[in-house]
Order: C-alpha cells, then sequence, then structure tokens
C-alpha cells in the first residue's frame, strides 16, 4: 500500500482562529491557558481531518505560535541576548516576533528580529541570529509535548523538523566577520538531542527539511551536507525534504546524505521525478510531492495518476504520495465558500480538499478500481473548465497572439519625452509628490465596508469618497505639493481593488494565507482570461483633477505586482498571465489621459519578489516582467508621465531591470537605509528622473526639516538635481493625518529651502 503524508498543515485555523486568539492575548483580553486551549482544538482538528483521509501519518511539529522558524529557534534554545531573560516562554517568543517598545518593559526596548520572505513565496519568517558566543541547549519542549498529544489522540506521527543546515542558512550574522557556518558543530549536538527525545517516543519517521537544496548553494554549503548527516547517529528514519524547486543540479550530493528517504516537489518541477526515480539509493523512500500546496486548484488526477505510474513500478512501495510543500500557502476550506458558483467551486481545492486528494491520488496507484473511477469523475470540472470559452476568451487570446516587441515601445525616448513633459507640466525644481494613498481613517475603512454590505447605495457611496477625495487634495494644496494624488480611499488593497474591477479575477471568503505573525492575507484567483470591462480609476482621477489646477496623479498597480499577489492559473503561463494584465491596464492608462490625466502611476513593489529561486532562470523572468510593465504604460504619448513606484531595498540586483522599465520617474525606498540605496545608482548611471523616499512612512516619527533637506542633498550627490524628486518611502494609507501633514510640510519646506539655496 502506498504511504501517504503531508509536509504541514494550515495552523492559523478554518476561520483565522489562531489570529484571533492571538490579537486576544497580546491586547491581555485572554490569558495564556485560553490561547492553548484554541490551539490545541486547532491541531487536534488538523491531525483528525488527516486520519479520516487515511493518510499513513499525522504531521506534528508544522503548529507554530508566530513562524516556524521562529519555533525552532526556541526548540533549539537559541535566543537572541537582547532577548533573554531566564528559560524562554510564550512572551518571549512573541517578543522576538513582535518586538517590545521601551514603554512596557522601562528598558532600551527590545527589537523584533528581523522578518524575510520564505523562499519565493508570500509566507515571512523570523530571521535568526547568529553569533560567536551562542550555544544551543533543548529546554523548550513545543514539538515533544504535541507529539505526545498527537499520540494520544491515537495518531501515529511524523514529526517535522526544519534541518540544521537550512536552520544556518536561512540565518544571518549579528557579528562582525563571523560565518555561522562554524555554529554546526555545536548546532549538530542540539540535533543530536532532538533525535534522542523522538526516539524515546517511538517515533519511526521524522521529516527534515533541508529547502535549501532547491537553491544554487554554494560549494561550501553544499559540502557540509555529507559529514552533518554521518554525525547525526539515530535509530530514526529520516526523510530528507525539499521544495518549491528542482534539485536534481545537487542529486550527486543528496544521495551521498546519510538518510532514509527524500521528498521532492514535483508540482514545481515535474521533470525531475524520472531523474531522481532512476538515482535513488537502493534502501531510500521517495515521495512524490504531487499536489501543489501552494496554489488553490484542483489537481487533475487523472493526469498525476498517469505521472507517477512509471516511479510506482519501478518502485514499488518506496513510492510515497504526497503534498509538493506544507499546506501552509494555501486557504484552509473550500467548503466554507457559500458564494462560489457550483460550477466555479468544483475548479478549487484548498488545504481540507487536498489531503483529500493525496488519499484518492495513493489509492488509484495502488490500483483500488473505486478510487480510479473517484480520480476520473473529480478530474472532469477542471478538463472541462479548459475548453470553456468564458474562461479562453478570443478577443482577449487574439490580442496576446499579437503581441510584438512594438507593443511594448513608447513612441518616444525618454530625452525626448522628458522634454515635452516639461512644456506641459511645468514643474518646478525638485517637485514634490506621494506614493498614493492617504490616511485611511475608520471613516474611510467603514464607508467601503458599508458599501460592501450593501448599506448604502452607490450614488451615496460615490458621494462620501468623493467627500474624501475633495479632503485630500485640499490638504495637499494646502501643503504646497506640486503633483497631487486623490488618496485611494476607495482601495481596501492595491491588488483586490484592481481583481474586484477587471473581469477574470475570483475573490473568496475565507481564502486566507498566513503571512507573518497572526497576519493573513486573502488573494484572489486568476479564473479565466483578463478583461478590462469598463474604466476602472477614471471617474476618481478625473473628479480629483477637477479640484486642482495642479496636475493630477493617475495611479494604478501594475501588471506583475498584480500577479504576484494573486493566485495564477496554472493552465497558462505566469508570462501570458501577465500580460493580459498589462493589456488591460494600457487601456486604463489610455483613457485616463484621454480624460486629461498627465501623470499616471503604475506601482511595481513585488517585481523583485517574483523573482526564481534559481539565479539562472532570472533573466527570463525579468525580461518579461519588465516587458509587460512596458506594454502596460506603452500607450501612453512622449507628453504623458509614467511614474513608478517600489518599496524595497535590495535593489542592485535587478537594477538593470529596473531601468529597463523605463518609467518617466521612479520612486523607492531610501530613507531608512540613509540613501545607502543610491550606491547602486553610483556605477550605473541611471537615465531616467527618479524619487528616493526621504522619510520612512512605516514610523510615526515626523522627521526634521533638516535630516530631509540633507538626505536630499545626498541624493543629489549620485542623481543630478534637474532628475531628482521629493517624495516620501510608500504610501500614507496606515499614518494618520496630524503625523502625515506634518511630515509632508516639512518635506515641502526642505524642498523649498534647497531650491533657494540652488538658484
Ligand atoms: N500607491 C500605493 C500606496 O500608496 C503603493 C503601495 C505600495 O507601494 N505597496 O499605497
Ligand atoms: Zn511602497
Amino acid at each position: 500500500m502506498t504511504t501517504t503524508h503531508i509536509l504541514g498543515y494550515p495552523r492559523v485555523g478554518e476561520k483565522r482562529e489562531l489570529k484571533f486568539a492571538l490579537e486576544k492575548y497580546w491586547k491581555g483580553e485572554s490569558d495564556v491557558n485560553e490561547l492553548r486551549h484554541v490551539a490545541s482544538e486547532i491541531r487536534q482538528k488538523n491531525w483528525t481531518l488527516q486520519q479520516d483521509n487515511q493518510l499513513s501519518f499525522a504531521t506534528a511539529g508544522d503548529f507554530a505560535w508566530y513562524d516556524h522558524v521562529l519555533g525552532t529557534s526556541l526548540l533549539l534554545g537559541h535566543v537572541p541576548k537582547r532577548h533573554q531573560n531566564g528559560t524562554p516562554d510564550l512572551d518571549t517568543l512573541f517578543r522576538i516576533g513582535r518586538g517590545q517598545s521601551q514603554s512596557t518593559c522601562g528598558c532600551a526596548g527590545h527589537a523584533a528580529s528581523d522578518m524575510t520572505k520564505w523562499f519565493n513565496t508570500n509566507y515571512h519568517y523570523l530571521v535568526p541570529e547568529f553569533s560567536s558566543a551562542d550555544t544551543f541547549e533543548l529546554s523548550w519542549t513545543q514539538l515533544f509535548d504535541e507529539i505526545s498529544e498527537a499520540q494520544a489522540q491515537g495518531h501515529t506521527v511524523k514529526p517535522v523538523l526544519l534541518g540544521p543546515l537550512s536552520y544556518l542558512y536561512l540565518g544571518k550574522e549579528v557579528e562582525e566577520g563571523f560565518d555561522r557556518l562554524s555554529l554546526l558543530p555545536k548546532l549538530l549536538e542540539a540535533y543530536q538531542a532532538i533525535f534522542a527525545k523522538l526516539e524515546q517516543l517511538n517515533v519511526e519517521w521524522v521529516q527534515i527539511d533541508e529547502p535549501i537544496l532547491a537553491l544554487e548553494l554554494d560549494a561550501k554549503w553544499l559540502d557540509s551536507f555529507k559529514g552533518a548527516y554521518q554525525t547525526l547517529q539515530t535509530n530514526l528514519k529520516l526523510l530528507l525534504t525539499t521544495y518549491f524547486d528542482s534539485i536534481t543540479d545537487v542529486l550527486p550530493t543528496i544521495t551521498e546524505i546519510n538518510v532514509d528517504g527524500l521528498h521532492i516537489d514535483i508540482a514545481s518541477s515535474p521533470e525531475q521525478l524520472s531523474t531522481v526515480v532512476d538515482a535513488l539509493p537502493a534502501q531510500w523512500v521517495l515521495s512524490a510531492g504531487t499536489i501543489n500546496g501552494r496554489n488553490v486548484w484542483r489537481a487533475n488526477l487523472v493526469e498525476k495518476l498517469a505521472a507517477l505510474q512509471d516511479a510506482k513500478a519501478k518502485l514499488g512501495d518506496r513510492l510515497w504520495v504526497a503534498t509538493s510543500c506544507s499546506l501552509l500557502h494555501s486557504p484552509v476550506d473550500l467548503d466554507l465558500e457559500t458564494k462560489l458558483s457550483t460550477e466555479t467551486k468544483d475548479w478549487f481545492a484548498f488545504a481540507k480538499q487536498k489531503v483529500a486528494e493525496v488519499n484518492w491520488l495513493a489509492k488509484a496507484l495502488d490500483g483500488d478500481a473505486q478510487a480510479i473511477a473517484y480520480c476520473e469523475q473529480y478530474s472532469q470540472p477542471i478538463i472541462e473548465r479548459s475548453k470553456s470559452t468564458s474562461v479562453n476568451k478570443e478577443s482577449v487570446q487574439r490580442r496576446i497572439a499579437g503581441l510584438t516587441a512594438k507593443d511594448a515601445e513608447r513612441s518616444a525616448a525618454y530625452p525626448e519625452r522628458a522634454h515635452h513633459q516639461k512644456e506641459v507640466l511645468k514643474l518646478p525644481l525638485l517637485p514634490t509628490t506621494t506614493i498614493g494613498s492617504f490616511p485611511q481613517t475608520s471613516d474611510v475603512r467603514k464607508t467601503r465596508a458599508a458599501y460592501k454590505r450593501g448599506d448604502i447605495s452607490t450614488a451615496q457611496y460615490t458621494e462620501i469618497i468623493q467627500g474624501f477625495i475633495k479632503d485630500t487634495v485640499e490638504r495637499q494644496e494646502k501643503i504646497g505639493l506640486d503633483v497631487l494624488v486623490h488618496g485611494e480611499a476607495e482601495r481596501n488593497d492595491m491588488v483586490e481593488y484592481f481583481a474586484e474591477n477587471l473581469a477574470g479575477f475570483q475573490t473568496t471568503q475565507f481564502g486566507w494565507v498566513q503571512s507573518y505573525g497572526s497576519r493573513c492575507v486573502k488573494p484572489a484567483i486568476v479564473v479565466a482570461d483578463i478583461e478590462r470591462e469598463h474604466p476602472i480609476t477614471v471617474d476618481w482621477t478625473t473628479y480629483a483633477q477637477s479640484l486642482t489646477d495642479k496636475p493630477m496623479k493617475g495611479m494604478l498597480t501594475g501588471p506583475v505586482t498584480i500577479l504576484c499577489w494573486t493566485f495564477p492559473r496554472e493552465d497558462i503561463s505566469r508570462e501570458t498571465i501577465t500580460n493580459q494584465l498589462a493589456f488591460a491596464l494600457q487601456d486604463e492608462v489610455s483613457d485616463l489621459e484621454a480624460a486629461g490625466i498627465n501623470i499616471i502611476q503604475i506601482d511595481e513593489p513585488a517585481i523583485r519578489e517574483g523573482l526564481p529561486l534559481k539565479a539562472r532562470d532570472h533573466q527570463h523572468y525579468l525580461e518579461w516582467a519588465v516587458n509587460a510593465f512596458k506594454v502596460s504604460a506603452a500607450s501612453a504619448k512622449p507628453e504623458t508621465q509614467i511614474h513608478t513606484h517600489m518599496c524595497y531595498s535590495e535593489f542592485n540586483e535587478i537594477i538593470d531591470s529596473v531601468a529597463a522599465l523605463d518609467a518617466d520617474v521612479i520612486t523607492i525606498e531610501t530613507s531608512r537605509s540613509n540613501m545607502e540605496l543610491l550606491n547602486a545608482f553610483e556605477e550605473f548611471n541611471y537615465p531616467n528622473e527618479i524619487g528616493p523616499g526621504v522619510y520612512d512612512i512605516h514610523s510615526p516619527n515626523v522627521p526634521e526639516v533638516e535630516w530631509i533637506e540633507q538626505l536630499i542633498e545626498k541624493a543629489a550627490t549620485r542623481i543630478p538635481v534637474e532628475r531628482l524628486w521629493v517624495n516620501p518611502d510608500c504610501g500614507l494609507k496606515t499614518r494618520n493625518w496630524s503625523e502625515t501633514e506634518e511630515s509632508l510640510k516639512h518635506l515641502v519646506e526642505a524642498t523649498q529651502r534647497l531650491r533657494t539655496k540652488l538658484a
């Protein structure tokens, strides 16, 4: 019989129970027992589900109070110095995740650890901090307690553990000149102690995650695997687990590692299956990660079954069936969706449904006739969908098929455009502007919610939102900004708003996925060819423009960002989806322009995070991503000024592509790094205009005029002053009005001082 398992299940709960319990606890409105109770109920439900679906194992160790990498740090007794204070408890864990301000503990404050993206997902983990004095010591019993808890409920438990090399690799040194890999021997002692405890708990298999094997590792890291796993002596069976990309490059290294099996992700790279099957050491099992843990689509089980047949014939019961990665990255339960049509609902599978898919697929693989029939029937809706004309729209496909290099080019090059734009816009030296959103007050949010519920009519809604726009425009005029925005009061989220207004997307009620800590996101799903059926932003923007003589900047979310922050289709490429979005946005650009809007910003904050895991795949991605952005802007006349915005600071890697976007103006985040980012522009002569963010909107602090002045001067040493803009770091939606107005007044004053100085 085929062995089945999943790599992990969402821990937030089907209705985000953990989120609400955590936030209640943090506010002091509940005690730790209540919090623990909610968590154990979630775990119990998750394990029961795996049992009900006859999986061979219930996976434990996938639960995390805040983040599983942070959980691993606690397990290893590896707590940053500033957070050490006796035996760590849950509050220690939360402090590392969330930080603690001066006011609450009376000392200098305990900054949270850095957070960064978990590989190429939208999940964020807490970065372990390493220095030479670090020690590892087991005192945190969560993993062992949860294994016992599951066993007490009658489950055969397979714990999951982040492996030692990935744990080290994903962290960072906090000591000058220190190499964290030198901690490996000490760390292995701790893993050895963990293994001893797992043996005592009568665990047979352990899923040891080493996802870094799917990266292009330096020899130094790669060569450490063999020795490390040789050192670990255990009677446990280890399933070396990889995901998110292919590992065939490093297969010779992997097969030398002292483990008992390998898990590979064949949802992200199906082609690696046969190579791995042929190279698999004779005693190993192979866990085939077939059911995609990162998307919401129902699996075509007929196809999946066919893809596994050959491996099954060669490996027999040594072939296991599994999800590609942890289901952490998919929403929890499709059954909760009451507003989807039956047709649409049959296209999807969330975490709960994916567990069932694993079971049916394995049964079918074992030749169970009922399971085979089920797989056929289950796959029908997906197969029919691929032929449907409401999914595959002729008009959209014709446009994509006709896409040529010309569609991505504006009618004039930047120097000529800049000349026209100067004439039309008549902007002063160092023009000032903002990134788009203004404070989303509770009135703003309440208005949108009331409209969504149907409590107010469209006419009423329009009038109230126009009121917010008018107020926002008046405030900007008073502050003295040069290029104004309408403020985005109608948008809950920069991607969701466009997903709701373009044809081809489906939104859900409960499709939440953990992003970090208690924070979840609910991405829309691309379900069909994307079309713009009506103008989206034109009315709001022209209304705003009618209130002022200053230029009003139209505000769009770029095609790559929309792609990165939604669940994509799997039946067409990400490139094709992005091109469809690009054409839809191009039409919006044309309509804004025709309505008299002379400046249009197309935000692309996600362009960098869309990068594939392996550097060798970067170029291809960047080419089509840049091209799609350019298509969205290409219809703009030379005198229309196209802006773009990106808010992260690791720019160096993609600077050529950023320049290749050929936006007339780019605004970027720099203030937190004290303009360090501009070093990237030192060697690279950025050809167009640029607005390095001069203050950090993530903090409530109001920046001093002198401080801003000095930052602009610093920027002017790298970018010719004629091509410099002055603006905050990012959108202001999370700030309140008084901070915002004060900060922007300082920004304008600093700019004026410099203009006088330069004149
Ligand atoms: N225009 C958006 C805003 O101002 C940009 C947000 C972002 O960069 N993430 O909110
Ligand atoms: Zn931003």
